[in-house]
């Protein structure tokens, strides 16, 4: 540890007390940072704002942490940082049970805020990855999308109000209780996906929705995804209100009767809506080699985690570029790996057992191909590809990093919050 830095340690302990900051000397450190890492743990809003200065006033950065399941992804390693971990940040502020509304600390686990509610028969319609680990404040700082968007809409649509810390220590808060929330822009929507660059989220007001009373899923056995694909756009142009509609193929389909590419249907909701549904589906004839039902829980693999970050390939195109989708990586990757492509929201997981499987293919040649389907690529295994990304594909094109870099410098005028989390790329 430099001279400098292990004086912020010290002048964290005397603006912070002692059982705020701790060192990780050895092993994994909080938010990928090297060893020895400061970490400090604020206890509110306040000390959140009083690490922030001290640690500008230091030249030294700040990383925020909640359950710490994001990917590693892109920093400036020349920055000095610590960590501000979320950890003891963690209470349940209030859940107004007849507005569905809940109020949380931003360090609170989904799963515990999930187990808080649930004896009212209410959830957070979110479902990222690791919802055991990850944290109610890391998940709108990724905007960290799951398989309930189609029902519920996306993480940005559950944010009803909530607390930030900045990066000069201003504390401010956007949003409220009520649905009808906003005066002025909806900050509550920019901080959501900021991924900590605008100010440590430090609390969060949620929507509530009833935890629907029935569940099952569908399946129909095709000859080829593609052919699966095809048969769930007829579903998805047909019939509204579907939780989950999934072409796969490999491992993925594994406990599905037969053989070849399958289209999974998940339904959920009241118990008569999820048979009315159920009987929508199977009024239309989809050419089908079979097809049966299943219990709510069968192929986890379709809405599920991700298990090995680096045998994995996340593809999002519109929805009905799917099919272009899939014969552009029959081309470049081939017809080994498995797929997994979420038909409603176009969001394609590619997986493979050999975490080396992408290293024969031609990456400039995938780029052209995905580049006219506006396509945005992620492969946080690989940090590189992640950045490669930034100037492949059109969504992130300099004029709208611009905004975003004028907007860190006005909400955070040292760039003390995650250094070179988004610097555009050479
Ligand atoms: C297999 C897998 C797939 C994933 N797929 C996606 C995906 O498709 N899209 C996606 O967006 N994410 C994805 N993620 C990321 C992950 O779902 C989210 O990052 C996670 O929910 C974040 O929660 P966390 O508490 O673990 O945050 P952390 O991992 O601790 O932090 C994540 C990021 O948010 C910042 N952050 C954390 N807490 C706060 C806070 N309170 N205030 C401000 N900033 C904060 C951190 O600095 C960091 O940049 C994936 C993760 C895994 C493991």
């Amino acid at each position: 540890m430099t001279e400098v830095f292990s004086n912020t340690d010290e002048l964290l302990r005397a603006a912070l007390g002692a059982d705020a900051v701790y060192v990780v000397t050895e092993g994994d450190a909080p938010g990928a940072l090297p060893t020895p890492t400061i970490v400090v743990a604020p206890a509110s809003a306040e000390q959140v704002a009083e690490a922030v200065r001290v640690a500008t006033d230091a030249g030294v950065g700040i990383v925020p942490v909640g359950g710490d399941t994001a990917p590693r992804r892109s920093r400036n390693e020349d920055f000095p940082c610590v960590a501000l971990s979320l950890e003891r940040m963690s209470g349940v502020v209030e859940h107004a049970v007849e507005d569905l509304v809940f109020t949380a600390q931003a360090g609170l686990v989904l799963t515990e805020a999930q187990a808080a509610i649930a004896a009212h028969g209410h959830r957070v319609p979110l479902a990222p990855p690791l919802a055991a680990r990850a944290t109610l404040g890391g998940i709108v700082a990724c905007s960290a999308e799951g398989p309930t968007r189609n029902a519920y809409g996306s993480v940005r649509d559950q944010v009803l109000g909530i607390q930030v810390v900045h990066g000069d220590g201003r504390i401010s808060r956007a949003g409220g209780r009520v649905v009808k929330n906003v005066t002025g822009y909806d900050l509550c929507r920019l901080y959501t996906g900021s991924r900590g660059v605008l100010g440590v989220i430090t609390e969060l007001t949620l929507r509530l929705r009833p935890i629907e009373p029935a569940a099952c899923r569908l399946a129909w056995r095709f000859p080829r995804i593609e052919d699966a694909w095809n048969a769930g756009m007829t579903l998805r142009r047909d019939i509204p209100a579907l939780y989950g509609l999934h072409a796969a193929r490999g491992t993925a389909t594994d406990g599905i009767s037969g053989e070849g590419a399958a289209l999974v249907a998940t339904l959920r909701g009241p118990e008569a809506f999820v048979e009315a549904l159920g009987a929508s589906c199977w009024e239309h004839d989809l050419g089908a080699a079979s097809q049966e039902v299943l219990q709510p829980d069968a192929v986890p693999a379709i809405i599920g985690p991700v298990s090995a970050l680096d045998a994995w390939l996340r593809v999002c195109v519109l929805p009905a570029d799917g099919g272009r989708l899939l014969t552009t990586l029959a081309q470049r990757i081939g017809d080994d790996a498995d797929l997994v492509l979420d038909v409603l929201g176009g969001v394609c997981d590619v997986t493979h057992e050999d975490p080396g499987f992408l290293d024969p293919v031609d990456e400039t040649a995938l780029g052209a191909d995905l580049e006219p389907l506006c396509a945005q690529v992620d492969r946080p295994g690989d940090p590189g590809f992640h950045l490669r990304r930034l100037h492949l594909f059109p969504s992130t094109r300099p004029g709208g990093v611009n905004v975003m870099q004028a907007l860190m410098r006005s909400l955070d005028p040292a760039g003390v919050l995650n250094p070179g989390r988004y610097e555009v790329a050479p």
